[in-house]
């Protein structure tokens, strides 16, 4: 169908990957996310001339299925290979690979578990009959020595990069409250910005509870789309099934360079109650004479046992707990709390598929870390299935 019309909801890395796919083909794609800025989960903050990502840390290429890609952030600057030198099991320091061939006198880095830096080792690429993209999926191909990459200026950077490419504009502040099929089409409502247009296809790309659950506390949109998406039991129990972590993060900001009595860039608490996780954000950006920062991520049960507390709630409790573990730091010019009531899948859509169509005419597909790893690479994989979706489904007919 040419000159379809395409809405992709959402303006995090998932969406922007799949715009800048989508550009050239013979569609017009509207990209609408509920919130101010773009980068959905690969969240930076900044404050003054400090910065801090509230999310991603560590990027890891474990599939062979993105190196045009992952070659193209490096040579743009946008991501830096990185090592850890492990100091003990749960404190590193980094070396970035540059410094490492023009002959640095570090000592030779003991390559970490994948598994430290939360990068989910478990999941499958593989192809099930509810997926579409069985050519792409078998293309990829588990890298015996991963690499692992920081983005350099913020993670939301990455996502940056995608919508350069794309050109396609980002509508933020466009919440889709309603989303109705009339006619085999989509009627997509954003009532606060007073909008309701036709589509010929939409893609889901945030968290699915966010759009089946009935009491999302970020409220799922109104309209006959659940119903219709109802109508494929085998398809809507997958859907029940998939599940969430939930943490909170600090993002700890200083006007200046501080020097901290620290002998550790990134530190995991396996034990702790309450923290998961700390690191020098700066450093770990290889950014160590920026204003620094510090990022503090909560163990995922504290998390869920306490979601009912607000972002503001949680911050001292987490930040007395930050004093008691690592001691007495500067007085901070800011500190950035979030709650991440979604933050990384725990359970992704069964075989994780990468992509899902949840409704053949009006065209609907279900994308994002829901259906792959909750990582940079697995949003990457769902990109590409949903854009070969819409080319079979949407541009060939
Ligand atoms: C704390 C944390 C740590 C992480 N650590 C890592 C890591 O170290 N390495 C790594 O690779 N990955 C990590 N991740 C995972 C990674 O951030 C996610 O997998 C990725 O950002 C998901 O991107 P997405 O585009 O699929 O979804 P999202 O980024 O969630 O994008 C979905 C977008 O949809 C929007 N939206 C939702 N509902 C609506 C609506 N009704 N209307 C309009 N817009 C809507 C949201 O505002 C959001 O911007 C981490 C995530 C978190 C939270």
């Amino acid at each position: 169908m040419s000159g379809a019309r395409v809405l992709v909801v959402g303006g995090g890395l998932t969406a922007a990957a799949l715009a800048s796919r989508l550009s050239g083909l013979a569609v017009g794609v509207t990209c609408w996310d509920k919130a101010y800025q773009s980068g959905g989960r690969m969240t930076t903050k900044r404050h003054n001339n400090s910065q801090v990502d509230l999310g991603p840390q560590f990027i890891t290429k474990k599939y062979g299925g993105e190196e045009s890609i992952f070659k193209d952030l490096v040579d743009s600057g946008t991501i830096k290979p990185v090592r850890m030198i492990n100091n003990d099991s749960n404190n590193f320091n980094f070396i970035d690979n540059d410094n490492e061939t023009k002959g640095s006198t570090k000592p030779t880095p003991k390559e970490h578990k994948l598994n430290a830096v939360g990068v989910d080792d478990t999941i499958r690429m593989i192809y099930d009959d509810l997926g579409d993209g069985s050519d792409i999926a078998c293309s990829l191909t588990y890298l015996v020595k991963p690499d692992n990459y920081v983005a350099v200026n913020g993670s939301d950077q990455i996502v940056d990069h995608f919508w350069k490419k794309s050109s396609v504009k980002l509508h933020t502040e466009h919440f889709l409250d309603g989303l109705d099929s009339v006619d085999k089409q989509w009627v997509a409502s954003s009532s606060a910005q007073g909008k309701q247009e036709t589509f010929d296809a939409v893609v889901f790309t945030q968290p699915v509870p966010q759009y089946i659950n009935f009491h999302s506390p970020e409220g799922r949109p109104i309209g006959n789309y659940l119903d219709i998406m109802k109508e494929n039991k085998k398809i809507f129990e997958q859907l029940e099934k998939v599940r969430y972590y939930s943490s909170f993060s600090l993002g700890i900001m200083y006007n200046e360079t501080q020097t901290l009595a620290l002998d550790w860039s990134v530190k995991y608490f396996p034990t702790n109650k309450i923290l998961r996780y700390v690191c020098v954000d700066s450093v770990r950006r290889g950014r160590p004479l920026e204003p620094t920062s510090i990022l503090v991520q909560t163990q995922r049960a504290w998390s869920e046992e306490n979601l009912h507390l607000d972002k503001h709630q949680a911050c001292p409790i987490i930040l007395a707990e930050l004093q008691a573990q690592v001691g007495d730091l500067p007085e901070p010019d800011h500190v950035f709390p979030h709650r991440w009531r979604y933050s990384q899948t725990a359970a992704p859509f069964s075989g994780s598929p990468g992509a899902v169509v949840l409704n053949d005419s009006p065209l609907l597909i279900g994308a994002g870390d829901s259906f792959a790893v909750s990582n940079v690479e697995g949003c990457l994989y769902s990109a590409k299935v949903a854009a070969g979706m819409i080319k079979r489904l949407l541009v060939a007919n």
